[in-house]
């Protein structure tokens, strides 16, 4: 005996004046799929209870389920998360904020018309390029630049021109896997270039890039370490012994920078990173970055260097199937120009983020543990909020192995329920990504923005009351 017989066809569930309404808003189509969807889901949940809804209960069931639904659906599934994790630029919360300048020139171009490949002085055809080479070639000092869809793209298309069906030559300490899909030795094959490892993994010098070259060498290929480093009994050469090297024998020397700095951060202690200015005054003739790491832009694949490589990259055919839209180069505009106006420690959250002092995030970490203290207090929730010391992360391919000390909020609710209640708030709108350690949520104040404290404190007491009632 179950409810099986007591559930209501869809049609007389569709006649809830809630879901007339809803179908009005939206497609009724829409409303009638999530409503057969939900009357599948009761169906199965209910086959094997032995209580008995009535039509009434389950009819009302239906109901609430179809409505959440639809509104989900309505609301899309890219939504915006509170960081609590202290990585600044996290990969899978999307990396770089973008700073208010870059948010109203995207805006403006998502709005309207713009003068994307139109010299505006002649009425003729111009290039898309136009409006961030020379701002890359101010801030890098460059001849030449281009930016593609991201950095995998970018190595991809400038080792494809200069390489393709020839040699590059890497070290095999810098043979990098970046976040599973980026792969030093894939990429160069997809690129056409055959991989000459030279060295070994701790230790490789000039003379065995020189010993490496030969008729078929097309590139020396430097890639940055982002993710991890080797110490201890270690050598590599330095960009200029490769430079040099590269002149020799004639051969381009190409940076795959990763990080992208255009900011040396050494003032904030952040020190032993090359920033692209540095690798172009080096003598690289090809540097290749992202936009949306420490540069704090968006996702974008920069390419400074010599005009003759550059220009070579353009007329590829590639370059049309990598290049950006107007959006991103708006919001790439709006971040480079941070940099020209002088203030990017100010402007850009990346960096804002990375170079904030930890007695200023010990002052914030405490306000919130209050607002914390104070809404779980009102609602009878025994559990003890402090604040504590955590390790923060730049992340996004730098600075792989250097804490930055920041502070934290730590909620106490102990083992049994401290997974659920982290799955819960993750599963909220906005959602809420913490860190979870010995029965405690820890919400790093670095990467939260203002507004974030309240959110979550008004997120834990709904959540730490849901889970108490059941
Ligand atoms: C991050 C990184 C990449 C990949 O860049 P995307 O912009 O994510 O495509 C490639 N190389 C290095 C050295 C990196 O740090």
């Amino acid at each position: 005996m179950n409810s099986l017989r007591n559930l209501p066809p869809i049609d007389e569930i569709m006649a809830d004046p809630q879901l007339v309404s809803l179908s009005e808003s939206y497609s009724r189509a829409l409303v009638v799929e999530e409503c057969r969807r939900a009357v599948d889901s009761i169906r199965k949940e209910i086959k094997d209870r032995s209580d008995i809804l009535s039509r009434e209960e389950l009819r009302e069931i239906a109901v609430t389920r179809t409505l959440k639904r639809v509104e989900e659906m309505i609301a899309g599934t890219l939504y915006p998360v509170v960081n609590g994790t202290g990585v600044v630029l996290h990969t899978n919360l999307g990396r770089s904020l973008l700073g208010e300048r870059a948010i109203k020139m995207l805006n403006a171009a998502a709005r309207s018309y713009v003068n994307l490949e139109i010299d505006m002085i002649t009425g003729e055809r111009g290039s898309r390029y136009y409006h961030v080479e020379e701002l890359l070639c101010r801030l890098t000092g460059a001849e030449a630049a281009l930016v593609v869809n991201n950095n995998a793209a970018a190595v991809m298309l400038a080792l494809n021109t200069i390489a393709n069906g020839g040699e590059g030559i890497v070290s095999r300490g810098q043979l990098v896997e970046i976040g599973g899909s980026f792969r030093v030795p894939e990429v160069m094959k997809a690129s056409g270039t055959r991989l000459v490892e030279v060295g070994t993994t701790n230790k490789t010098y000039i003379r065995d890039y020189e010993a490496a070259i030969t008729e078929e060498t097309r590139v020396l290929l430097s890639v940055h370490t982002s993710n991890y480093r080797i110490v201890g009994f270690t050598h590599e050469p330095t960009l200029q012994e490769l430079v040099e090297l590269g002149k020799c024998h004639q051969l381009p020397v190409m940076v795959d920078l990763g990080s992208g700095i255009l900011l040396d951060l050494a003032p904030y202690g952040l020190t032993g990173e090359l920033t692209m200015q540095d690798c172009v005054r080096a003598g690289a003739d090809i540097v290749t970055a992202s936009g949306d790491k420490l540069l704090g832009g968006p996702q974008a694949g920069i390419i400074v260097g010599k005009r003759q490589y550059v220009e070579a990259m353009k007329k590829n055919q590639l370059t049309r199937a990598l290049r950006v839209d107007k959006l991103i180069i708006s919001a790439l505009e709006g971040t480079l120009i941070e940099y020209l106006a002088g203030k990017p420690e100010c402007n850009l959250p990346a960096i804002r983020m990375l170079i904030r002092n930890p007695e200023d995030l010990r002052a914030d970490a405490e306000e919130l543990a209050d607002i914390i203290g104070k809404e779980l207090a009102a609602s009878d929730i025994p559990c003890s909020v402090e604040v504590v010391p955590v390790a923060d992360r730049v992340g996004g391919g730098a600075f792989p192995i250097e804490e930055l000390p920041g502070f934290g909020v730590a909620i106490h609710v102990g083992e049994e329920l401290v997974d659920t209640l982290a799955a819960r708030l993750r599963q909220r709108r906005p959602g809420f990504l913490l860190r979870v350690r010995e029965g405690a949520l820890i919400s790093s104040l670095r990467t939260m923005l203002p507004g974030d404290g309240q959110l979550l404190a008004a997120a834990l007491a709904e959540e730490l009351a849901a889970a108490q009632g059941r």
